[in-house]
């Protein structure tokens, strides 16, 4: 493969197949407080397109989610996924009650919570600790970042800069839990540059997994608005392809990648992966990185004290 599947990384992390399994809480996100649409891009109902009713257990959500994923997957391990909204949101009582609530689902190795870069604080982290102290769980945090460009998401009213992330993943760093980041490649007003030092920030910080999205343009939100009046554009497939080659060919070699495109039901969107499925728009991907004789890692040279190398001699120069 030319980049590092996600798929092989939890091969590697846990010696077997383990598939994730969603759960939706009922919880909202600070960006969509006081009728506030949240980020241009966010739909009503967050990301969760095809997520069970939040007023359903936890428990009773992962063990319906369970019965279609053994059957189709032959996995018999899984990870608690919350995935909609921003997870940490709740009170703090709340949270640990769900999270105890999932880490004591049999089956259910690993616990992965997706939040914002500021909703990250110690006594959440202190509680995914205690959990994972007393149910032996892994930990994963996803963070949505979405891009390194701090004036492209101040355009998307996403609610925080870049500072926040990297406070978020130190902060999450200190409880050794494994971070995944989102991001979208092709933001309205963001270049291949912002594309490759997303890529070298990612890299400097040494996260575990990224997962990448294609810009969809969902229903009734403001993007859309923006969409259909003209005032934004998407790249071509072609250019989102070259981008996320790009994007590779800069990320670290061991941070897994969890996705190349986005999904969305076609019910829920006006635009979405330039009308093609993602596994052909993957297949693409693979085939023009074999074609060009690349891949992850590539141009990943640029960080501890790269320049030194200039130096003549460099390993006789006793550089300390
Ligand atoms: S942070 Fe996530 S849930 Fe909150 S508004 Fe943005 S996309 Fe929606």
């Amino acid at each position: 493969m030319c980049y590092y599947t996600y798929s092989d990384y939890l091969k590697n992390k846990y010696g077997r197949k383990v598939y994730k399994l969603p759960v939706n809480l009922p919880v909202t996100c600070p960006n969509r407080l006081e009728g506030d649409k949240g980020c241009d891009f966010c739909a009503e109902q967050g990301t969760g397109f095809e997520a069970v009713k939040s007023s359903v257990s936890v428990t009773e959500q992962l063990r319906s989610a369970r019965a279609v994923i053994e059957k189709k997957y032959h996995a018999h391990k899984f990870i608690a996924y919350f995935q909609n909204y921003t997870n940490t949101f709740l009170s703090l009582d709340e949270f640990e009650r769900y999270m105890t609530e999932a880490a004591r689902v049999s089956d259910v190795i690993e616990l992965s919570i997706s939040t914002r870069p500021d909703c990250i604080r110690e006594d959440y982290l202190k509680v995914l600790q205690y959990i994972q102290k007393v149910y032996g769980l892994e930990i994963t945090v996803e963070l949505g970042l979405q891009t390194v460009n701090y004036h492209t998401l101040r355009l998307f009213h996403r609610g925080h800069t870049l500072a926040e992330y990297i406070d978020a993943v130190r902060q999450i760093q200190e409880y050794e839990f494994e971070i995944c980041t989102h991001v979208i490649l092709n933001l309205p007003g963001d270049t291949d540059e912002d594309a490759v030092e997303t890529a070298k920030i990612l890299s400097a910080l040494k996260i575990q997994t990224v997962k990448l999205h294609s810009l969809y343009i969902a229903k009734h939100t403001r993007l859309c608005e923006a969409y259909e009046n003209g005032t934004i554009t998407i790249c071509s497939k072609d250019e989102y392809i070259k981008r996320l080659i790009l994007f590779l060919e800069f990320l670290a070699p061991d941070i897994a990648v969890e996705r190349l495109f986005s999904r969305i039901p076609k019910e829920d969107s006006v635009f979405s992966n330039w009308g093609m499925s993602w596994w052909k728009l993957k297949d693409e991907v693979t085939d023009k990185m074999k074609e060009k004789d690349t891949y992850q890692g590539k141009n990943f040279h640029y960080l501890a004290g790269a320049a030194l190398k200039k130096l003549k001699g460099e390993e006789g120069f006793g550089i300390t």
